[in-house]
């Protein structure tokens, strides 16, 4: 692994103050705002001025409306957009979700919706889970039955988050219940203001939106589909194998693994944490950083979040969930009450009650993109060479 740093060029340093001036402008307050009272997890005003600067899609030509940026300002940006706290999740399922329109969908439907991703205007969330398993999407049992030139969709998938706020879902539905698990499935990127979609709005503990999606004979134009019929697993397997860290080699600037971005409220407890530690005093006049257990705890979780940014792969995934959880809950036992204090109430510590709402965001990164025990199987099976593990119950193919 290369950890030495990467000089910037004189044109790439003019980018990164180019790119920190934009963000300057368009992640306000109100920005942030609306996102602790929405969790909407992405912002659409911010979404559509990196649209206008190319740079939802940033390596695509100027001329299809990116900015054919080089990888390292890639980074850059990637990197800014991160240090801004940009809510960005419907950045990328849109790049995921793209990459598999680009392969299977067909030459028309690239073109209709080509620009608008690009201008930021066409947003695109994932339809995978459903109410009755999130783990096993092969299990789908949204169905799609063939109407002439259309299909007519029933049937309701759960945890579609950004679908409030995305013009598109990435829909996995079964067409043929009589053909093995994996093989009756098709896609479709099912437009959300047909007729008979509804979106229900779930908060979760830890302040983000997240959504069921109701299909009620949704009519949708075979035009949307990807891929071909009953090869809906086909499509879905290079989404799939981005967000589980898997496949063919990525770029050495990307992050190391999936859900990187979400230490990132932990980093800023962390901080919140040794300020703390730092400006406090206690009735006898001495202040928590005499005390060597406090010094030894604020080491441990930087160390931890260290690792966790430094391991690749699924094993990073399932590392980052773990400090999550755990530093999470030691910083605020080693704080104490005043942790628990949210955003808004008075004595909140750091910008926004920082540690208790990392404590109640970490919850879900165990979760979503893929549990950390079936990234666990994973390992197992793609680290370790290990066979598919078998459950009491699971059902048995020969
Ligand atoms: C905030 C949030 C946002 C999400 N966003 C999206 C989204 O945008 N789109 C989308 O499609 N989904 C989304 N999800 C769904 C998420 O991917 C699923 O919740 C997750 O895959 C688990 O599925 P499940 O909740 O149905 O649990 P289940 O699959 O029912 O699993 C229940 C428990 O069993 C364990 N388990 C299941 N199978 C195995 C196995 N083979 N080996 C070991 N343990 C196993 C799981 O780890 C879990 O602990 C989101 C979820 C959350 C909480």
């Amino acid at each position: 692994m290369d950890f030495s740093l990467v000089e910037l060029t004189r044109d790439q340093q003019i980018f990164q103050r180019t790119v920190r001036a934009l963000l300057d402008e368009v992640v306000t307050d109100e920005v942030h705002e609306h996102e602790r009272a929405t969790g909407d997890g992405i912002s659409v005003p911010v979404h559509l001025a990196l649209g206008r600067h190319g740079w939802v899609m940033p390596e695509w030509p100027v001329e299809d409306g990116g900015a054919g940026l080089d990888p390292v300002c890639r980074r850059i940006l990637e990197l800014e957009l991160a240090r801004y706290q940009v809510p960005r999740i419907g950045l990328g399922t849109t790049r995921l979700v793209w990459a598999a329109v680009e392969r299977f969908g067909s030459r028309e439907l690239r073109e209709r919706l080509g620009p608008g991703v690009a201008d930021g205007s066409v947003r695109f969330c994932l339809g995978y889970s459903e109410p009755d398993g999130g783990s096993d999407i092969a299990a789908a049992r949204v169905r799609a039955v063939r109407d002439g030139d259309h299909w007519i969709v029933n049937g309701s998938k759960l945890w579609t988050t950004g679908a409030q706020c995305c013009q598109y879902s990435f829909v996995i539905t079964r067409t043929d219940p009589d053909l093995p698990k994996h093989k009756g499935l098709t896609m479709f990127l099912v437009p959300l203001d047909l007729p008979g979609v509804e979106i229900q709005p779930i908060m979760t503990y830890g302040g983000e939106r997240t959504n069921a999606v109701f299909f009620g004979d949704v009519r949708v134009s075979d035009d949307q589909r990807l891929g071909e019929v009953n090869d809906g697993w086909t499509v879905l397997r290079g989404p799939l194998d981005k967000e589980h860290s898997l496949g063919p080699g990525r770029d050495v600037l990307e992050d190391l693994s999936s859900l990187r971005q979400y230490l990132r409220p932990l980093e800023t407890a962390l901080d919140v944490a040794v300020a703390w530690a730092r400006d406090s005093t206690k009735p006898d006049g001495s202040g928590p950083l005499a005390d060597a257990a406090v010094l030894e705890r604020l080491g441990r979780a930087a160390t931890e979040i260290e690792l966790a940014v430094c391991t690749p792969g699924p094993l990073g995934r399932v590392k980052i969930g773990d400090v999550m959880i755990e530093q999470s809950a030691q910083l605020m036992d080693l704080v104490g009450t005043e942790a628990l204090i949210s955003a808004g109430a008075d004595g909140a510590l750091g910008h926004e009650g920082d540690i208790d709402f990392t404590h109640r965001f970490a919850q879900g990164t165990t979760i979503y993109g893929g549990t950390v025990e079936v990234f666990r199987n994973i390992i197992a099976q793609h680290d370790l060479h290990l066979p598919r593990a078998s459950f009491p119950g699971a059902k048995v193919v020969i």
